[in-house]
């Protein structure tokens, strides 16, 4: 078997593979933001919080870190979530966005950025309450999906910045 075209062999994660521009936001791309510099450690946490705020099972979060946060198009509407911790997410379509201690530096969903592929999650947290069916999940049988079908037509924002959105549409 050939490897497929790109696929560097799999090197350390080290700080620096972490660092750059990144961009994200949510679904359907009222708020979008931009990340420059170098993110923390990526985590998955297994909390019933998080696993509440993200509708899933777990909640993969980076933190922004060192890294310059800039919302490039809304905001995201916060909901404290318990005494000391606020969860952003888009008051439009309801993708979850953030998590921040007051005062602390926020931590991002990976999920929400345009490449999550890039932002592998060094640890976890709260592992003991991870739902017990999220182990084997990978082992299930695939059935095909037709979400990327051309005939279905998205509302969902590009993996990219866009100049307007929603786009208008000429046809
Ligand atoms: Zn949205
Ligand atoms: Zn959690």
């Amino acid at each position: 078997m050939t490897r497929p075209a790109g696929r560097k062999r799999q090197r350390p994660m080290s700080e620096g593979t972490r660092t750059g521009v990144f961009t994200g936001g949510c679904q359907c791309g009222a708020v979008r933001f931009r990340v420059e510099g170098t993110l923390g450690r990526g985590c998955v946490c297994h909390c019933r919080m998080c696993q509440k705020a993200a509708g899933n099972i777990f909640l993969p979060l980076i933190s922004v870190q060192q890294a310059q946060l800039r919302w490039t198009r809304g905001e995201p509407k916060m909901f404290r979530s318990s005494e000391t911790i606020q969860r952003g997410f888009c008051a439009d379509c309801g993708t979850p966005l953030t998590y921040q201690h007051d005062g602390g530096i926020p931590e991002l969903t990976i999920g929400s950025f345009d490449h999550p592929e890039q932002l592998e999650p060094q640890v976890q947290a709260n592992a003991e309450r991870t739902i017990p069916w999220a182990a084997t999940i990978f082992e299930k049988r695939n059935v095909t999906q037709t979400l990327d079908a051309a005939w279905i037509k998205t509302y969902q924002h590009p993996d990219h910045d866009t100049e307007t959105w929603p786009q208008e549409t000429s046809e």
